[in-house]
């Protein structure tokens, strides 16, 4: 490894083209994954913190790649969003939420809340959000029972279309949720922009935070702040049982994480909802 400039250039070389061209199989490869019956939905279960309630459920996509098994969405939602399939992505999984919905009231689950994760590119399409309403009134959802998850990343090309989108989001009664919060430069004008119901506290504020009184401090100002603001608050990535006391210490509203359970496949979500005490 301790080669001078150039040859240090031919060392990585081969490593490069072979991560090019993975990534270069897997754009092609997602163009009909969903065709194909590769992708699918797992569900993370969202528990409120006062009464223990499961309230909903976050859907996280997977893909089973017949060569290289299971690839994470953290390695092929960016490769989607450089090729133009997350268009098509997005709309299959927010179709699949709802028709999951739909099988879990008929099994008798709760009335839950499912949220889905929207690429932040998406929020440039004007349409977007008559796109998503079409979707569910084809599958007969109300969008009272769907939560947009967004980044910060939604505003840093058309800040001005994103806040059109979102609030046509909102107005047309689905829920919206800032995703990551308290990780981007500029969540405090966010606040003041967009029509946000829920900010997602990031596991990145929650890990220490039994060892760091520095991160109680910022997850107890971020929850007062967000009531004040009438947000409701979720702390993600919760794993253990200190956490979730701490975070219910702090009067945060919902938790999802590790703890409470892993994202599920529809029958172990089915399963798991059915084995809770009932509210
Ligand atoms: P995210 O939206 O922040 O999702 C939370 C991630 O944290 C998920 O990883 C979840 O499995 C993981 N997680 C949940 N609880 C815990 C915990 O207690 N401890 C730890 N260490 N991790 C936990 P996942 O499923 O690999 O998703 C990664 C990212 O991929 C997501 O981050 C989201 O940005 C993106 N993504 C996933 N599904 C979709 C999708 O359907 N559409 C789009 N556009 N993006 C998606
Ligand atoms: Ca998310
Ligand atoms: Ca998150
Ligand atoms: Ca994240």
């Amino acid at each position: 490894v301790k080669e001078d400039g150039r040859n240090g250039l031919r060392f990585f070389a081969p490593e490069m083209q072979a991560h090019t061209q993975r990534s270069l199989e897997l754009a092609a490869g997602l163009k009909d994954a969903a065709r194909k019956g590769e992708l699918f939905l797992v569900y993370q279960p969202q528990r409120a913190l006062g009464s223990g309630a499961l309230v909903g459920a976050e859907a996280l996509l997977r893909w089973r790649h017949p060569q290289w098994g299971l690839v994470s969405p953290a390695e092929f939602i960016p490769i989607a969003e450089q090729s133009g399939a997350i268009t098509a992505i997005d709309f299959w999984v927010v179709e699949q939420a709802a028709q999951q919905l739909r099988a879990w009231d008929a099994a008798g689950l709760p009335p839950l809340v499912v949220a889905v994760n929207v690429s932040a590119a998406q929020f440039a399409r004007p349409q977007l959000a008559e796109e998503l309403l079409h979707i569910l009134q084809r599958v007969d959802v109300s969008p009272q029972r769907i939560e947009v998850e967004l980044t910060e990343a939604v505003a840093l090309k058309h800040p001005e279309l994103a806040e059109t989108t979102i609030r046509r989001l909102h107005d047309m009664g689905f829920k919206v949720a800032l995703d990551d919060f308290g990780t981007g430069y500029s969540s405090m004008s966010y606040l003041k922009r967009y029509t946000i119901d829920k900010l997602k506290i990031d596991q990145s504020f929650v890990r220490e935070l039994a060892e760091k009184t520095s991160d109680m401090a910022i997850v107890t100002a971020i929850v007062r702040m967000a009531h004040s603001l009438h947000l409701s608050t979720l702390a993600e990535g919760v794993e253990t049982a200190e956490q979730a006391a701490l975070l219910h210490d702090c009067g945060c509203d919902e938790i999802q994480g590790y703890w409470y359970s892993r994202p599920l496949e529809p029958r172990a979500f089915e399963a798991f909802a059915k084995g809770l005490p009932q509210r």
